[in-house]
């Protein structure tokens, strides 16, 4: 079925009675082309590429829970790709064109809004160090603007512009950031998968590979074995524990990380705003509430909740930023569990086993990544070549020493 305004109108003058279920519930075949592990954004958008962009068929999403239910549906919605480095800045910004057209391109409305954010300076010497972000960003295509302090009082009066510890000094801003409705991501990229003929099989856990003479030739799962010619994972915060059942040990560890949600208020933040002096972002839903975060908890874990100081952590850096916050009521907050590699840059790359592919390492920035990092993995599973902009993406730049240390914009698990 597709959506459309006209559509919209009909059923809602004949009762709504028209809607059906928009992917199926098909049982699982005893084998596929392309099996892909994880239903969430990066898994489905990859199943989506493979059939749309790549022609394959016979492909399979397993997921151990129900799609949307990782970090696809618990993450802050935010996209941007104000990185600096080479291997990441052509990476985001592709990323950031497929969303400006994913959609039209899934006729779905993931609700994708274009706000801009804001990263905010403190000191001179971030100004110099976002000066330089701004000049890599721009050589790369993607858009960016140093705002003066007077410039960002008239978007924001609210914030606390002369606070003795951390003044606002100006800001970096990329007026083509900014949030998209999280959940109806993994949903779009869903319907458009199943519209092509995917397969998306859901309380399917995958227990282990079944990998004979270096080949995977499939894997073992809660509701049977199923073969594959290959097998693509893409589980996020259960990397680890998913590629330790192909005896791999990654350079990634699992963090959680919390967000926060208010009570509904009246529209006062017109984009996303990011503190530069301590671990707090903030953006206000299209429903009113704001939604907030700062840093992961720092120890390894696996639950999908956090613990009270990073509760701290993230209100009195919001408190410093927007003393106004403090009046606001906290309506929800939860965790999930970030896959966090050692230099804070993602892996899509092959594995030392023939037919087994891994997708991981997002950190707590996987969510804007989600469209190019399915189509550079769907490109990787059909071609056996990395995509473009996906190059430094590899495994072996932790043996090479080439890390993609994105100091300021990635997530730095060594440094927690
Ligand atoms: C609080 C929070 C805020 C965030 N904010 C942002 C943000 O603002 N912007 C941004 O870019 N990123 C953000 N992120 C990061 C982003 O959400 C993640 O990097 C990204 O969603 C991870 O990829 P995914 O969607 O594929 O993961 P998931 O949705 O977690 O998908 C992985 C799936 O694999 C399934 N799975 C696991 N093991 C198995 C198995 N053995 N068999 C079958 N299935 C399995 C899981 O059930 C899960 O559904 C945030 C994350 C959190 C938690």
């Amino acid at each position: 079925m597709r959506y459309s305004g006209l559509r919209v109108i009909k059923e809602a003058l004949t009762g709504h009675r028209g809607w059906g279920p928009v992917w199926r519930d098909p049982e699982p075949q005893s084998s596929y082309d392309f099996v892909i592990i994880g239903g969430g954004g990066h898994g489905l958008a990859t199943a989506y590429y493979l059939a749309k962009t790549f022609a394959k068929s016979r492909i399979a999403v397993l997921e151990k829970g129900w799609i949307g239910g990782g970090n696809v549906g618990r993450n802050t919605t935010i996209i941007r790709s104000n990185y600096m480095l080479d291997g990441n800045e052509p990476f985001y910004e592709y990323s950031l064109k497929l969303w400006e057209g994913l959609e039209q391109e899934l006729n779905y409305n993931a609700m994708v809004s274009q706000r801009g954010i804001l990263n905010l300076i403190h000191s001179d010497a971030q100004r110099d160090a976002f000066v330089r972000r701004g000049n890599a960003m721009i050589l790369n295509g993607a858009d960016a603007e140093l705002l003066s302090t007077e410039q960002i009082r008239k978007e924001y009066p609210f914030l606390d512009f002369d606070n003795a510890r951390f003044p606002i000094k100006g800001g970096l801003a990329q007026r083509r950031g900014g949030t998209v409705r999280h959940d109806a991501v993994a949903w779009g990229y869903a319907r458009g998968a199943d519209r092509l003929g995917v397969d998306i099989i859901q309380n399917c856990e995958v227990t282990g590979f079944r990998i004979e003479d270096g080949i995977c030739k499939g894997v073992e799962t809660s509701r049977g074995f199923i073969g594959a010619g290959k097998v693509g994972c893409a589980v996020a915060g259960s990397s680890g524990r998913l590629m330790a059942k192909a005896n791999m040990r990654l350079p990634i560890e699992s963090h959680v990380l919390q967000a926060f949600v208010s009570e509904g208020l009246k529209p006062i933040l017109p984009g996303v705003i990011t503190f530069g002096a301590g671990h707090f972002y903030c953006s206000q839903s299209d429903k009113g509430g704001l939604v907030f975060g700062g840093d992961i908890d720092g120890y390894n874990s696996y639950a999908q909740r956090g613990n009270l100081p990073v509760v701290e952590d993230v209100c009195e850096s919001g408190m410093a930023l927007i003393p106004a916050l403090g009046r606001a009521r906290l309506l929800r907050m939860w965790g999930g569990v970030m896959d966090m590699s050692m230099d804070g840059s993602p892996i899509i790359d092959r594995t030392h086993i023939d037919g087994l592919y891994f997708n991981g390492g997002w950190c707590y920035g996987g969510f804007k990544a989600i469209p190019a990092s399915g189509m550079c993995y769907a490109h990787l599973l059909a071609t056996d070549t990395p995509h473009d902009v996906a190059t430094a993406y590899r495994f072996d730049r932790f043996r090479r020493g080439h890390m993609i240390d994105e100091k300021g914009m990635g997530a730095q698990p060594n440094l927690h």
